[in-house]
């Protein structure tokens, strides 16, 4: 439909931005085009009470700018409450540009977005998602400071991947304590499915505390190139959800907790990488915890890489790094405890502290 054939009651009813159905109270959403390089951008700020909104860039060819918006409005809202329960000072935002990266992406395009964010003066902090390398952080730091996952000769914090796998096996570990009553994953049946690059450094703290590992992917390369290192088994089989395991660990795409997968389901416990694993958060939350499956929620346990940024921006040195990831432990614990207290599910249970900490701050602030 073309806006000239849309009557204006119909305009009126359709909302195009506020009104969108991931809209969620966002401060301020910033419309960046520019004709000379192509750019068309969306810089999305959920919520800066507790700081700089902070969340990377995504390049995607969307099929329309509804897609584009509606991405960039769900994506910062997930920032805002990553960051606050992980208890850095930092809001949420995310940007996204739209157009194919392999072919449209150019350093100068780069730079034009680099002159968006710098012209917000610091309420948005610019990071790497899909579509954007650490090379394309540094064109943009060559215009604007508010950026992060510059490389590491150029002040930056490097590879995330690492202390994203740490946090997620201290999330698991905490969601072991909790299930089992002890955190020791010796012997216990863990399915990584997807080892990329969090996937594999996740294979090797398993491995270290000799839990029996099986992996998935669709990569076979992958999968014999992690078999040649550690005593890992292949998955052979058509569907790993129809598999008894103790914990499974997603660490390849969103959405594999759905419809079609949560009733075969056959683990204690998930704990994963991977953002948005459940497909529907309320409906499949609540059937997980009727399930008596014990769901570490992604956006808590995955939190490494966000810590690993907001430690280029605070100068911490890696200790600080890894004392903060180690933390999701007690968080992860805290949020069972309070999920069981008040017979909410574990998601829910983690999205009530983070706005606890965010009314906390907004008090504080008045
Ligand atoms: P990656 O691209 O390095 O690895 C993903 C792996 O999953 C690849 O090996 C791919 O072949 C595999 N895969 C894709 N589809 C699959 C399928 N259907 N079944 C099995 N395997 C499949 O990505 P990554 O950096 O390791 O991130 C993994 C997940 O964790 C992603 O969802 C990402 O958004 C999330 N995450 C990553 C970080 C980080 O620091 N890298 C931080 C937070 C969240």
């Amino acid at each position: 439909m073309t806006l000239d054939v849309i009557s204006s009651k119909e305009l009126s009813k359709i909302d195009p931005v506020f009104g969108q159905i991931s809209f969620d109270n966002h401060e301020q959403i910033v419309f960046c085009n520019d004709k000379d390089t192509g750019l068309k951008a969306i810089i999305g700020i959920h919520n800066t009470v507790l700081g700089p909104a902070l969340g990377g860039t995504r390049m995607w060819a969307y099929n329309n700018e509804w897609e584009a918006l509606n991405d960039v409005l769900r994506l910062s809202r997930g920032m805002t409450f990553k960051s606050a329960i992980t208890g850095l000072n930092l809001g949420g935002g995310k940007a996204v540009i739209i157009g194919d990266a392999k072919t449209q992406k150019t350093p100068e395009l780069m730079k034009k977005f680099g002159e968006f964010v710098h012209s917000l003066s610091g309420r948005y902090i610019t990071a790497e998602d899909v579509g954007m390398t650490t090379e394309d952080m540094d064109t943009v730091r060559e215009v604007t400071p508010y950026v992060t996952g510059i490389s590491e000769n150029k002040g930056g914090a490097g590879n995330p991947s690492p202390i994203t796998a740490y946090g997620v096996f201290m999330g698991m570990k905490a969601a072991a304590k909790f299930k089992y009553g002890s955190d020791v994953l010796e012997d216990k049946s863990v399915f990584v499915q997807g080892i990329g690059h969090v996937g594999e450094s996740l294979v090797e703290h398993l491995m270290n505390e000799g839990a029996k590992v099986t992996i998935a992917d669709i990569n076979q390369e992958r999968l014999e190139e992690v078999r040649a290192k550690y005593d890992v088994t292949i998955y052979g089989g058509q569907d790993l959800f129809n598999e008894p395991m103790d914990i499974y660990a997603p660490c390849a795409l969103g959405a594999t907790i759905n419809d079609a997968t949560i009733h075969k389901l056959q683990a204690d416990i998930i704990a994963g990488a991977a953002n948005n694993q459940l497909e529907d958060e309320v409906k499949h939350g609540r059937l997980l915890q009727e399930r008596g499956i014990l769901y570490a929620p992604d956006f808590l346990i995955n939190a490494g890489g966000i810590i690993n940024v907001y430690a280029e921006l605070e100068n911490y040195d890696k200790q600080e790094i890894m004392r903060k990831t180690e933390n999701i432990y007690n968080t992860t614990l805290e949020i069972f405890d309070r999920a069981k207290a008040n017979n909410v599910t574990t998601n829910v249970a983690a999205m009530s502290l983070a706005k606890e900490r965010i009314e906390t701050r907004k008090r504080e602030q008045q």
